[in-house]
């Protein structure tokens, strides 16, 4: 049987083990701390298609992503449910009604029969009953639709227990030093000689290839996104257009608790992943534009963050919008970026990768 080593142990390692072992391999998977701690827990924990995507024409990856999203809610309900959100429209809300109204129709129909639920339209009166926390003066009116939620760390152990009842060995506490072309891969001690050597190290995947002195076909902008808590949880979640910016942020009701987020602060490895204050006060802001309870820093309960792999090709500046891609050298497979929500239909292309390793 072949055997295949994964490097990193986020939802995108784990779902390209399960994928591989479905296919009949031999699978070892290395983590050089613990499964499930890093960017993949980390996320705004929505199983979403990405109706922001619309603007920028990617068609076929916000379909994929309601596939997906659809997948998660139907197999695994304990840890997944489906969120209603409401995005308010005022005076001075950027983008127009009815261009909202035209991405909201596309986001329905690209979902298909998978679809959790058609928007709708409020009216002011309505909506201010349906949200009596939101700030009234200027009002429009509001859409209401629907995307995913999930226990992101909670669902990617789930993920690994699949992998595991179908032999996948999860090594933790194993970082991986080096990888060669033909499929050598080092760790502290010792080196393995595997048939195909999966890179799937998130935001680390280029600085692997750089240390094992290999090239790679895609750079990764690394950007951090920051969240904040505050106690007490909201009604419902709220798709909010951050005033005077393009950018959209999350209010979410979390496990009792309020999720703002997310905020996008370019930053390199080296540099520790936390929220810095400038973040936690523009997430206050975004808040306080909304609700009328408004909010302080001294209310924050807690905070985190994680760090976007956000691909942009070294030769051709227009694949920047790709969400992920895969790149194969020698016996080594490189996934760079990839989201949350689309990690499986990215393991089943990995496995697909693999029989064509020489
Ligand atoms: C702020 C934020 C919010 C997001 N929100 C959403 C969302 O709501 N929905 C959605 O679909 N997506 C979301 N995403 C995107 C999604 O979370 C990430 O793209 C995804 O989690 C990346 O997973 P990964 O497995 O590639 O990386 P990671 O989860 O970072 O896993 C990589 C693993 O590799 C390990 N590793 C690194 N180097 C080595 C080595 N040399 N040897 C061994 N192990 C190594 C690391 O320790 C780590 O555990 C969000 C991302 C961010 C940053």
């Amino acid at each position: 049987m072949k055997q295949i080593a994964i490097i990193g142990g986020g939802i995108n390692g784990l779902c390209s083990a399960w994928a591989i072992a479905k296919a009949g391999y031999s699978v070892t998977l290395y983590e050089r701390n613990q499964i499930m701690q890093a960017t993949s827990a980390a996320s705004t924990k929505l199983l979403h298609g990405g109706l922001r995507y619309l603007e920028q024409a990617q068609f076929r990856l916000v379909r994929e992503a309601l596939t997906e999203r659809a997948w998660w809610l139907s197999h695994v309900p304990e840890i997944t449910q489906p969120v209603e959100l409401i995005l308010p429209v005022y005076e001075n809300t950027q983008r127009s009604r009815w261009l909202l109204k035209m991405g909201l129709w596309l986001y329905d129909r690209l979902a298909g029969c998978d679809n959790i639920a058609p928007h709708r339209w409020y009216r002011a009166s309505d909506l201010r009953r349906l949200a009596p926390t939101l700030k009234s003066q200027g009002l429009r009116g509001g859409f209401v639709f629907y995307d995913g939620q999930m226990d992101d760390y909670r669902l990617g152990l789930w993920v690994a227990e699949q992998a595991k009842t179908l032999g996948v060995k999860i090594l933790e506490q194993q970082a991986v030093k080096r990888i060669y072309l033909n499929g050598t891969l080092e760790i502290a001690t010792d080196k393995k000689q595997y048939d195909a050597i999966i890179n799937v190290a998130g935001p680390w995947t280029v600085s692997l290839l750089t240390d094992s002195q290999l090239p790679s076909a895609y750079q990764l902008d690394l950007v951090r996104g920051s969240h904040i808590l505050f106690d007490n949880p909201l009604e419902r979640g709220y798709f909010l257009p951050v005033p005077g910016e393009p950018r959209i942020c999350f209010a979410l009701p979390y496990q009792g608790q309020t999720l703002v987020g997310t905020t996008e602060v370019r930053q390199t490895l080296e540099q520790p992943i936390t929220c810095s204050e400038a973040e936690a006060k523009y997430l206050v802001n975004v808040y306080n534009a909304y609700f009328t309870d408004s909010k302080s820093v001294d209310d924050i309960d807690e905070t985190f963050s994680g760090v976007r792999p956000l691909i942009h090709c070294a030769t051709d500046a227009y694949k920047t919008t790709r969400e992920y891609a895969l790149e194969t050298q020698g016996r080594i497979v490189t996934v760079y970026g990839g989201k949350w929500t689309t990690a499986r239909a990215l393991g089943q292309k990995v496995a697909n990768a693999v029989p064509i390793i020489q």
